[in-house]
């Protein structure tokens, strides 16, 4: 059975250099058996219930502004998997969550700034699920529950968000909040929690962590942390792989599930 993964993605930037968060993307890929196909759940796509990608060609998306002209050029060829798509539709269905297939839907950025790392090829094919940022965490961790199976299909589930997300301190200098910082006091209870499968407190984070709705003003770049989790079970061994920041408040925590 695959692991399963949650990457912190860092800016569109990271798409032309990654650094160390980058080599760490391409080793976790590395590290895993191919996969038949990559599911990547992303932060870069909202949608009031979840959406599977089923386009065989996706486009690229250029889901960002003011970014350098470089970035608009940058191809991820990678397939579509549109009978993944199915499947995990079928999937959703059974545990009773209402889905649906988007046969247009091309890669955000979300999706495409780890793969180019992961899969530089670009010969795994991409199915993307999108986050329902008014439906929580718990909404999340059963479409991950329910997804699991796709894990012994040879399937690789990733979660493609940040584990803090606060743009306006990192606009704001956030390397100067001091020595208290609150993103690294949430990145800690966060890590604790999941490395003691404490499901119930990470599912109620947003009262129960640090520093929770600073860290995460808007909740979707944690979302898919939720379905891997889900995915992973009750009983999982997690390794974090890294734990670098940009800015010093924007955790890029990756973590590895199996
Ligand atoms: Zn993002």
């Amino acid at each position: 059975m695959l692991p399963a993964l949650f990457l912190s993605h860092g800016s569109p930037l990271h798409a032309l250099d990654a650094g160390a968060a980058g080599e760490v993307w391409a080793q976790l890929a590395q590290s895993i058996s191919a996969p038949t196909a990559v599911l990547m759940v992303t932060a870069h796509w909202e949608t009031n219930l979840p959406m599977l990608s089923g386009n065989e060609r996706p486009d690229m998306i250029y889901d960002f502004g003011g970014f350098p002209d470089a970035l608009y050029s940058i191809k991820y060829s990678a397939p579509g998997a549109p009978a993944v798509a199915l499947q995990a539709l079928a999937l959703l269905k059974l545990a009773g969550i209402t889905a649906a297939i988007d046969d247009c839907r091309g890669f955000d950025h979300g999706t495409w700034v780890p793969l180019l790392k992961m899969y530089p090829e670009a010969d795994v094919p991409i199915v993307q699920l999108s986050v329902q940022p008014s439906l929580g965490p718990a909404h999340h961790y059963r479409v991950g529950r329910a997804l699991a199976a796709l894990r012994e299909q040879n399937v690789l589930i990733v979660g493609s968000g940040h584990l803090t997300h606060n743009l306006r301190d990192w606009f704001a200098g956030g390397g100067k909040l001091g020595e208290k910082n609150y993103a690294h006091e949430f990145q800690s209870w966060m890590f604790e929690h999941i490395k003691a499968r404490d499901r119930d407190a990470l599912l109620a984070y947003r009262d129960a962590a640090p520093h929770a709705v600073r860290a995460h003003p808007s909740e979707e770049h944690l979302l898919p942390l939720f379905v891997v989790l889900g995915a992973a079970g009750t009983d999982y061994h997690v390794e974090r792989k890294f734990s670098g920041f940009v800015g010093d408040v924007l955790a890029m925590d990756a973590y590895i599930f199996s």
